[in-house]
């Protein structure tokens, strides 16, 4: 790879997306500083699935950038002693309309290692939905978790060692061409990166209030470790995940589904409730989520849509271990024009990168390798 030795970057924001960027700029021979206000990560990338999700993407670019993402993912990994779980995904279906759906599926991504498993075929990967009477399950050999919480510093710990200059603790209060204050202190660099995620108001406030971008934020929940050798295998969502991902949008039958959840479940739209399981490297079994949109959201919790999400999720899988250990919200920023990434010059040589929404563990590498040829 051709380095340009001698080049500086600063980096506003410790979350996955800044950390992609000081992890491709590092690569290719920058000098990388990254600025963090709190004294670690905590805002989306700490509080997700940790789900790397290439099978939520459409055949093309996303598709390529989420297999890149997760190549990386797995490289880093390895490389610092991340753990990781390399399980695919399933789908359960509880419906003949479901069924139907995943099926068309299966057909359409056979190129990715997506195929219908029967129910009978269901049991045999010893999943968690296997007690449940499903139908059947749409499986996928490409999704890997992570444990969000721990990887986040991990990542951050092992560029340090290789050199990135981390400021935790530090707020970015102004940023221009070349340069941004923060901590009282004025600092330089040849390209300044803005990774702010859900902040839209301390830096080019304007900016963001003329983008199309909000927030959105999500409930989240955490079944108590699992019994000692239990292995939930991979990664489990019920068929309300299909009307969510822009990948499964290509199945005929998916307006139906549609269309057949919103008279049966219109208070699952409503809160925009899709349920997904995977189970952390300590047993936990994280759960999720929900979907509310706007600048001005609520800070506080809904019980009733945890319970509607652990409703759901009992009516495709069960643990052996039930009760909910810890629950949590966080926000992302999200496009309100259909686009997957918000990419700006507000000034020369400083850029936004931000607006990954829902999928932000799964693109950035992938979207940080593309942009390294822009800057
Ligand atoms: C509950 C939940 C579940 C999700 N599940 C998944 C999933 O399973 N798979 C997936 O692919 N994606 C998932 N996502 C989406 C993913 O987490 C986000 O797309 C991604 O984390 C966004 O990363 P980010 O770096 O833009 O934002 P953040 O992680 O929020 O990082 C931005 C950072 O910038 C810092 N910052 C902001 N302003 C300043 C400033 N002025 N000075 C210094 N620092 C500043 C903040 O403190 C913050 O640490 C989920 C998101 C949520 C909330």
């Amino acid at each position: 790879m051709q380095t340009l030795q001698g080049k500086t970057a600063i980096i506003v924001g410790a979350g996955i997306v800044g950390l992609a960027h000081a992890r491709s700029l590092l690569l290719r021979g920058y000098q990388v500083q990254v600025f963090e206000r709190h004294p670690a990560a905590v805002g989306a990338s700490i509080r997700n699935f940790g789900m790397v999700w290439p099978i939520g993407q459409p055949d093309g670019p996303l598709y390529e950038r989420a297999m890149r993402s997760r190549h990386i993912w797995q490289e880093l990994c390895q490389q610092a002693g991340i753990w990781y779980d390399a399980v695919g995904s399933l789908h359960a279906a509880t419906t003949a309309l479901e069924a139907t759906v995943m099926q068309e599926l299966a057909g359409l991504y056979q190129h990715r290692g997506v195929r219908w498993l029967s129910a009978a075929e269901l049991a045999a990967k010893g999943a968690a939905s296997h007690r449940h009477h499903c139908q059947g399950a749409l499986w996928s050999p490409t999704e890997m978790i992570v444990e969000a919480r721990q990887a986040i510093g991990q990542v951050a710990g092992w560029l340090q060692a290789q050199g990135v200059a981390f400021h935790f603790g530090t707020a970015v209060a102004e940023a221009g061409s070349g340069r941004v204050v923060a901590g009282g202190r004025h600092y330089e660099a040849d390209l300044v990166l803005i990774c702010s995620g859900a902040d839209f108001e301390t830096i080019y406030p304007q900016h963001f209030a003329q983008a199309p971008i909000t927030r959105c934020q999500l409930q989240m929940m955490r079944l108590a470790a699992q019994p000692a050798g239990y292995h939930m295998g991979p990664a489990l969502c019920g068929g309300l995940s299909l009307i969510h991902y822009k990948s499964f949008e290509a199945a005929p039958s998916l307006g139906a589904l549609r269309a057949h959840y919103q008279q049966q479940m219109p208070q699952y739209l409503a809160a925009g409730i899709h349920v997904m399981a995977c189970q952390s490297p300590t047993g936990e079994i994280t759960v999720g989520d929900t979907h509310e949109y706007g600048l001005h959201l609520t800070p506080f919790d809904r019980a009733e849509w945890n319970q509607w999400v652990l409703q759901y999720l009992d009516s495709f899988a069960s643990f052996p271990q039930r009760a909910v250990a810890q629950t949590w919200n966080g926000q992302y920023a999200k496009l309100t024009n259909g686009a997957t990434e918000w990419v700006a010059e507000p000034e020369p040589g400083v850029w936004v990168v931000n607006g990954l929404g829902g999928a932000g563990m799964t693109l950035s590498f992938g979207l940080a390798e593309e942009l390294a040829a822009k800057w």
